[in-house]
């Protein structure tokens, strides 16, 4: 049994361990943890074709 979170970037509701830590900002979900770790790997201002691994 967990506790429930709303995802600060897309507003949805997350069963959360009770063990995760949650940082002041607000809790970020997985989803969104990870399209932002794809997105902070890109450089502003290209296009879709910028994107590389
Ligand atoms: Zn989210």
């Amino acid at each position: 049994m967990g506790r429930r979170e709303v995802c600060v970037r897309c507003g949805i509701m997350w069963g959360v361990s009770q063990l995760a830590k949650i940082p002041a900002g607000g809790y970020v979900c997985p989803w969104c943890r990870e399209k932002e770790l794809r997105e902070s790997g890109r450089r502003r201002g290209r296009g879709k074709d910028g994107e590389r691994r």
